[in-house]
């Protein structure tokens, strides 16, 4: 039978790295079939909200998406629309692997980690946040719950069981931030207990960055909760070359959807100068989550020969190819 996924192709330079990831998509013959569906700006012009109903049910249907970055519009009350996509689906883990690739300006090279963020809970909290009357006062709260750190934890050390990768690191500010970050803690231990074939660590996050800026080759996977996620998955794309290489996966119990972190990149967008490849990578991710683990990797080696050879590179890693030229050099490779 064959799988169909859902495909947005999201806002500004959505479309022409959706097309580049597809052209690649096709060279690798994965049987796939796509239905297309409308979010973001393209879809508010078309239907007159940021998400369609119709994408919804598509997304539903198939549970698994390959989406391009979209415009939340400015004011107007809109709330973002890939934090709505994540609660919609309680897509609770943000899966986003740093790999050095060849011929990047990055400081290292050799690095292959995985940040594993918790993405329901934490700080990031709609409720509770106050600003006092007089302004000079302002409060948020953190939620951190058993199942949402358990969950979590576990994510991170069944990717490594599948990965055959070999350790797992749990960030946290337990020793100040005892009552939340003690909970998440306390449970990834319980959760390591349970996986004594996987090397688990602690660290403390602000450890945890100095540690990586300097020695970034001992991190395997990382699990942690919202908000030290958000920042080190950052960190850890900067250590490699930047927002043009970093992909990432929102994973539910029952959906799935594999983007590239950066945005729209207006000031690009139509000139066909944009970089494919964190697309292409989260498109490989998409094929490991829906068992073809071979075109995965098929995917990247041709990545990463197409960079070694600095052949229709784009722009921001030092070429003058476009967008598709550099599509079409990878599927050359595949
Ligand atoms: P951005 O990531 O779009 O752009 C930041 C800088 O990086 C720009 O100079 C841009 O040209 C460059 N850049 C980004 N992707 C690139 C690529 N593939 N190749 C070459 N250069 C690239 O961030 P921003 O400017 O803060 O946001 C622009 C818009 O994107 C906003 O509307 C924002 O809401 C939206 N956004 C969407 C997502 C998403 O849908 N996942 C994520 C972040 C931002």
């Amino acid at each position: 039978m064959t799988q169909t996924i859902t495909v947005i192709r999201g806002d500004g330079i959505g479309p022409e790295i959706m097309d580049a990831t597809l052209f690649v998509l096709d060279a690798l013959n994965t049987g796939l079939t796509y239905e297309y569906a409308d979010a973001g700006l393209a879809a508010l012009e078309k239907h007159g909200e940021l998400i369609p109903a119709s994408t919804l049910e598509s997304i539903t249907k198939n549970k698994v998406a390959l989406k391009s970055p979209l415009t939340t519009p400015v004011g107007g009350g809109f709330s973002s629309i890939n934090v709505a996509l994540r609660r919609q689906f309680d897509l609770y883990a943000n899966v986003r692997p740093a790999i050095s690739f060849p011929n990047t300006k990055s400081r290292y090279e050799n690095i292959d980690m995985i940040t594993v963020r918790e993405n329901t809970e934490g700080a990031y909290l709609a409720e509770g946040q106050e600003v006092s009357a007089d302004g000079e006062t302002a409060f948020s709260g953190t939620r951190i719950t058993r199942k949402g750190s358990e969950r979590i934890v576990r994510y991170a050390f069944e990717l490594a069981k599948s990965t055959g990768r070999k350790k797992v690191t749990a960030v946290h500010k337990a020793n100040i931030i005892k009552s939340t970050s003690g909970l998440f803690l306390d449970v990834a231990r319980e959760v390591a207990a349970k996986y004594p074939e996987i090397e688990f660590q602690e660290m403390i996050v602000d450890n945890a960055c100095m540690q990586l800026v300097m020695r970034p080759e001992q991190f395997d996977i990382i699990v942690t909760t919202n908000l030290f996620g958000d920042i080190i998955s950052d960190l850890c794309a900067g250590l490699v070359g930047g927002l043009g290489l970093a992909p990432g996966a929102n994973i539910g119990a029952d959906v799935a959807i594999f983007e590239a972190v950066h945005g729209t990149a207006p000031d690009i967008a139509g000139q066909g100068k944009a970089n494919p490849v964190a697309l292409m990578l989260g498109a490989a991710q998409m094929l490991d989550h829906v068992g073809q683990p071979e075109n995965a990797e098929r995917l990247r080696k041709a990545i990463v020969a197409t960079m070694e050879a600095k052949d229709s590179l784009t722009g921001d890693l030092g070429g003058t190819g476009t967008t598709m030229g550099f599509a079409k050099a990878i599927a050359s490779r595949i």
